[in-house]
């Protein structure tokens, strides 16, 4: 009897170690880190020299109060992500993940707005669907069915505009006018609500779990920006998922030269080395919110110089390996052997991605774009397939959430030919034995 329930009813084998790519359990099975476990772990599991800096700082102290002690692993974190920041971000706000960055960065949109002396703006849009937290600030910005419905009495719901899913909507991601139309729909959407009632917009660079790797259409992230900037709404990217390198660059807005007000991160920073997220602001917005008494904000956990010190090893390694660099032609490369399984496999119907966050939806129809009938719960299916055979990869409904299967393949940044070969013969085998 386990005294948890994360998995509902369902156990789980018991982990006993993890190095690199791989996961031990109690029984000695060897699994594949397909999906980095909740796409987190990009430099790998059990790195010694990430180790080693915890265990420096560890011996010296595992936890000093922001508000009683600067330390010097916060502070040097800062300013080494600070510097790996498009220019003028140069605010660091550490909480312990993702979804206290995202409730972070929306309060902080507020106090700005209310520090700038516009106290009417305060709503934060978002898209749909979308993923952003579960605590309910964040819930308020996500729009994923499953999650969201129980607590809407709980919410303030904030506005939504359609995800850019040009792959649903038979539009061409490479015309930059599909990247129009989507980002226009902001436009006029803000028009609608009231420019002047709108704090931020909230985004994925690329979409993570509830879209599946959805890659921005051309010219839809510039055109956001813009528009952002002309209603003086600040711009958030949430690089919870698609930071630290996950797509290719250290940020994914790098791929579209985007400069955000306001950037979160979490997942990959902390690597599951510690539980580690951050909220990165231009500098401009915290001046006035500090002169006006400060950002009414903050945790227990934030800054600890345990977690800092693992996210400096983290830092370290992503630089020493060029794991960038990896993830880039290592995601090139599995892009190409999804496409390769879609010839072969009639029930993937769309492969998408940047980098080493790639994903594959199943479909009914790849050409009406039919999804498969919700209560054959292919998704969920596949991934226990993968599971038997030793290969992990993360599902997710997807469309509005309650229909839709999309499969997110998304390795460790350290990943190697051998185990692209790995992942790719486990996909093969487990799509036989679902069709
Ligand atoms: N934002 C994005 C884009 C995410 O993918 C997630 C988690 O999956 C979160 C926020 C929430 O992060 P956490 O689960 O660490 O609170």
């Amino acid at each position: 009897m386990s005294h948890l329930f994360y998995q509902g009813r369902g156990r789980k084998p018991v982990l006993e170690q993890a190095r690199g790519v791989y996961i031990w359990d109690k029984d000695g099975r060897r699994y594949l880190d397909g999906s980095s476990g909740a796409m987190v772990c990009n430099i790998g599991h059990s790195n010694p020299n990430v180790l080693a800096a915890m265990q420096r700082q560890m011996e010296k102290a595992t936890f000093g109060y922001r508000l009683h002690f600067e330390t010097e692993a916060s502070e040097t974190l800062a300013a080494r992500l600070s510097a790996l920041m498009p220019e003028g971000l140069s605010k660091v706000f550490f909480v312990s993940g993702g979804s206290e960055a995202v409730e972070s960065a929306m309060k902080l949109a507020r106090q700005h707005a209310l520090a700038t002396g516009q106290p009417e703006r305060w709503k934060i849009f978002s898209r749909a669907p979308s993923y952003h937290g579960c605590t309910l600030g964040a819930l308020a910005v996500t729009s994923y069915t499953p999650l969201t419905k129980p607590f809407e009495p709980m919410m303030q719901a904030m506005p939504k505009v359609p995800a850019p899913r040009a792959y649903l909507d038979g539009l061409d991601p490479a015309d930059p006018e599909t990247g129009r139309h989507y980002a226009d729909m902001l436009d006029a959407a803000i028009e609608a609500e009231g420019p002047e009632t709108v704090a931020a917009f909230i985004v994925e660079p690329v979409g993570g779990a509830s879209t599946g790797a959805l890659v921005p259409p051309a010219g839809y992230m510039e055109r956001v920006r813009e528009i952002c900037t002309r209603h003086g709404v600040l711009l958030i990217l949430d690089e919870v998922m698609t930071g630290a390198g996950r797509t290719g660059r250290f940020l994914g807005c790098e791929h579209w030269g985007t400069r955000p007000d306001i950037v979160v991160m979490s997942k990959g920073l902390g690597a599951g080395y510690a539980p580690l997220g951050a909220m990165i602001v231009d500098e401009k917005l915290v001046d006035p919110v500090l002169d006006a008494g400060g950002f009414a904000h903050g945790f227990t956990y934030a800054g600890n110089p345990l977690a800092c010190a693992a996210g400096l090893g983290v830092l370290d390694e992503l630089a020493r390996q060029d794991l960038c660099t990896n993830a880039q032609t290592m995601g090139e490369a599995l892009m190409a052997r999804l496409h390769g399984l879609m010839q072969k496999h009639e029930l993937i119907g769309d492969v998408r991605g940047k980098g080493l966050l790639t994903a594959f939806e199943l479909m009914a129809d790849r050409v009406t774009k039919a999804p498969l009938p919700a209560h054959l719960n292919a998704h969920q299916r596949l991934v226990d397939l993968a599971y038997e055979r030793g290969l992990i990869v993360y599902s997710r409904r997807t469309r509005d959430g309650t229909e839709g299967d999309h499969i997110l393949v998304c390795p460790p940044l350290i990943l190697e030919p051998a185990h692209l070969d790995e992942i790719v013969e486990g996909l093969d085998a487990s799509l036989t034995a679902l069709a």
